[in-house]
């Protein structure tokens, strides 16, 4: 079958979009990128911490170089469900939609009553993250956070163990600067607390700190920093949970905060009107499951809350959901329950915030796609191709990705 007419929509540029345009172009097949931002980077650029830099050139750089193609029609600055219609999108005439736009709403925090504080003392791990990757820049416009001692973090996966060497490392990067040292936040985070401290015969004690706590419901040997590959045997399950514990460890002995597992907020701690502390539960795990033990409820006092227990893909007008998440007809093909030839791919899916698991996700489906669901004979490329055209340019976007990259791209 020849793919010459054919032209394939794909939702978000990042890790998963990258690569089923990769998949899509190398079969001949057209594709057109929609981006909310002005640069297709997702949580390459906003969602893994700074200090990844190596990984962070490689992954931009491949997904500039899949982007930056003539079979391809980049759209930036255009959200669907904001700018631009998931219906419109769908009568728009393409072959298929992909829709690789990632998990960017945080799952909600178990205490409702703390949303009065977001932004004060209350933060989701999604805007605490993009505030640290980008808060030096000259360009930032977004509000200020202030990191202060005996912060709390809720969560249990990488992500909230990301989250805790944040709140670390600005910490003591900013006592520092109180005693006249200048010590950044990813020297800190590449040397480790204790070494980089002893460089100015400083130890963790000598600051006076109380530190970062992470807590988590259930124990260490079930946290999700590692996972148990499935039909595993006994010894290798064994195996996994013993790495996760070694994970854990790793991360406090070089960055020397706290943890507490088995326990849980049930209530928040106010006083004149602002966010003190939470109200804890203790808990049991039976089964690999947390169960709360009555009558343990404890007040403790933190400064700042972050929740870190999860993303899920933003709810947008018109695409079908299943409780929080899209609603797909199965994982393999990610095909959406509802709507004609649209399919989810990468993390707005698979519940994995993974840059491989993203990436894999998606080429299987867009392989998927471009074998069997490609309407025969075509579609109207011209037809389409004048939407496109217009899109860009309510975007301000000339058709030049290497020159728009250039001209935003960040320090
Ligand atoms: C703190 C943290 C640490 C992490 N550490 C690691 C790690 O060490 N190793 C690892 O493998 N993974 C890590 N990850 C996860 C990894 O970054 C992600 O799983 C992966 O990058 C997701 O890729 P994606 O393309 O599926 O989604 P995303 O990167 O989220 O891309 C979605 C794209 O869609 C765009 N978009 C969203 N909504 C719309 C819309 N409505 N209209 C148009 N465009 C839209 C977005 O702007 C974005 O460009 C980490 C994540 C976090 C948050």
């Amino acid at each position: 079958m020849s793919n010459e007419n054919q032209i394939v929509a794909i939702v978000g540029g990042a890790v998963a979009g990258s690569e089923a345009v990769y998949q899509l172009t190398e079969r001949g097949i057209r594709c057109v990128v929609i981006e909310q931002n002005d640069l297709p980077y997702g949580k390459i650029e906003d969602g893994l911490p700074k200090w990844h830099t190596k990984q962070r050139k490689k992954q931009m750089a491949l997904i500039n170089e899949r982007v930056d193609q003539e079979l391809v029609d980049f759209v930036p600055n255009t959200k669907i469900g904001r700018d631009y219609s998931m219906g419109d999108l769908v009568n728009m005439g393409c072959s298929a939609v992909l829709m690789a736009n990632g998990a960017w709403k945080d799952r909600g925090f178990p205490v409702k009553e703390i949303a009065k504080y977001e932004g004060d003392n209350f933060y989701y791990q999604n805007p605490f993250v993009y505030w640290f990757n980008h808060h030096e820049q000259s360009t930032y416009e977004g509000e200020q956070i202030d990191v202060t001692d005996n912060a709390v973090v809720i969560g249990g996966g990488l992500a909230s163990i990301d989250v805790a060497k944040i709140l670390q490392v600005e910490l003591v990067s900013n006592v520092l600067k109180e005693r006249g040292i200048e010590l950044s936040t990813l020297e800190l985070e590449h040397k480790g607390i204790p070494k980089a401290l002893a460089e100015f015969d400083l130890t963790w004690e000598d600051l006076g700190l109380q530190g970062t706590y992470l807590l988590y419901r259930r124990n260490v040997r079930n946290m999700p920093l590692a996972s148990i590959p499935e039909g595993a045997s006994a010894e290798k399950e064994e195996k996994v949970r013993q790495t996760r514990a070694k994970i854990l460890q790793n991360a406090q002995n070089k960055y020397l905060f706290r943890f507490k597992d088995q326990t849980q907020p049930v209530g928040i701690i106010e006083e004149d009107g602002k966010l003190v502390g939470l109200r804890m539960i203790e808990n049991d795990v039976i089964n690999n499951k947390a169960v709360s033990k009555a009558g343990t409820e404890n007040d403790v006092k933190y400064s700042m809350v972050i929740s870190s227990i999860g993303s899920i893909p933003e709810p947008i007008d018109g695409m079908p959901m299943e409780w929080s998440t899209y609603d797909i007809k199965d994982l393999e093909t990610g095909e959406i329950n509802g709507l004609d030839n649209v399919f989810g791919v990468g993390n707005s899916i698979t519940g994995k915030g993974n840059i491989r698991v993203s990436r894999d996700h998606s080429r299987e489906v867009a392989i998927y796609v471009a074998e069997n669901r490609l309407p025969d004979g075509g579609v109207d490329m011209d037809a389409v191709r004048m939407e496109i055209k217009e899109l860009q340019k309510k975007a301000g976007y000339e058709g030049n990705y290497s020159a728009w990259v250039a001209a935003n791209a960040r320090e």
